[in-house]
C-alpha cells in the first residue's frame, strides 16, 4: 500500500505545527516539518557568516546539511548530529528560512530530502509547497489560513511563553513580509488551488482544525 501522505500548507504562524503534530498522533504516522528544515539551512548560513542571498553559498550548505527529524511529544529537529529545535525558533532566523528557501537549488535539494522522507515513513508534511511540489499526487491536501492579526497574536504569546523578548508590532510587520516573500517569489510561491480543502483557522479551535483534517483523511481513506 502506498504510504500515507497528508499535505498541510499555509502562511507563517497559520499553527501549522501544532495542527500536523496532533494529526500525525492521531493518524500514528510521522511528523515532517519542512520549514525547520528550511530554518536549519537559515541558521546554517547565518552561523557560517553567509549571506541568505548568495545563492552558491547557500545552496553549497543545504547540499552538504544532514537533517533528521527524532520523533516525540514535541519533535527535534537536529542539523549534523546537532539539536537545533529552539535555536531556530528566533524571528532573525524565521527571516533567514524566509530568505534561503527562495533559492532554487536549496528548494531542490530539501524537496528531494521531503519525498524520501515521505516515501519511507508517509507522513503529515507542513509547509508551503507540499500539496503543489513534493507530493502534488496526494489526495489528503489541507491549506490552513487565518487574518495576519491572528497569527502575529499567536506567534507573540508563542515566543512571550518562551521567554523571549519580543515586539508585537514588529512580528506582525515580520509576518506580512514573510507572507509577501513567501507568496511572490519565482520558485514555488505560497498558493493553494481547488485540489485543497482550506480551513480558517481564525475563529475555530485546534481541536476542531484537527478532527476535520483527521475525519476527512479517514473517510476518504476508507473508499
Ligand atoms: O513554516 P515555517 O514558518 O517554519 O517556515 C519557515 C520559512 O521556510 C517560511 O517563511 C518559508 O519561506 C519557508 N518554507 C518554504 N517551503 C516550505 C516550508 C517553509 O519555503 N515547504
Amino acid at each position: 500500500m502506498a504510504p500515507l501522505i497528508v499535505a498541510i500548507d499555509g502562511p507563517s504562524g497559520v499553527g501549522k505545527t501544532t495542527v500536523s503534530r496532533l494529526v500525525a498522533r492521531e493518524l500514528n504516522i510521522p511528523q515532517i516539518d519542512t520549514g525547520a528544515m528550511y530554518r536549519a539551512i537559515g541558521l546554517a548560513a547565518t552561523r557560517a557568516g553567509v549571506d541568505v542571498k548568495d545563492e552558491p553559498r547557500v545552496a553549497g550548505l543545504a547540499a552538504n546539511a544532514s537533517i533528521e527529524f527524532v520523533p516525540g511529544e514535541r519533535a527535534k529537529t537536529i542539523l549534523d548530529g546537532e539539536d537545533i529545535t529552539d535555536l531556530i525558533r528566533t524571528p532573525e532566523i524565521s527571516m533567514a528560512a524566509s530568505h534561503v528557501s527562495a533559492v532554487p537549488a536549496v528548494r531542490r535539494a530539501l524537496v528531494k530530502l521531503q519525498q524520501e522522507m515521505g516515501r519511507r515513513t508517509g507522513g503529515v508534511l507542513e509547509g508551503r509547497d507540499i500539496g503543489t511540489k513534493v507530493f502534488p499526487e496526494t489526495p489528503f491536501k489541507f491549506f490552513l489560513t487565518a487574518r495576519p492579526e491572528v497569527r502575529a497574536q499567536r506567534r507573540y504569546r508563542e515566543l512571550l511563553a518562551k521567554g523571549q523578548a519580543v515586539d508585537y508590532d514588529r512580528i506582525l510587520a515580520d509576518t506580512i513580509q514573510r507572507d509577501t516573500q513567501d507568496s511572490t517569489r519565482a520558485d514555488s510561491p505560497l498558493t493553494c488551488d481547488d485540489t485543497y480543502q482550506v480551513i480558517d483557522t481564525s475563529d475555530l479551535r485546534i481541536d476542531d482544525v484537527v478532527a476535520a483534517i483527521v475525519d476527512r483523511v479517514r473517510s476518504r481513506a476508507a473508499h
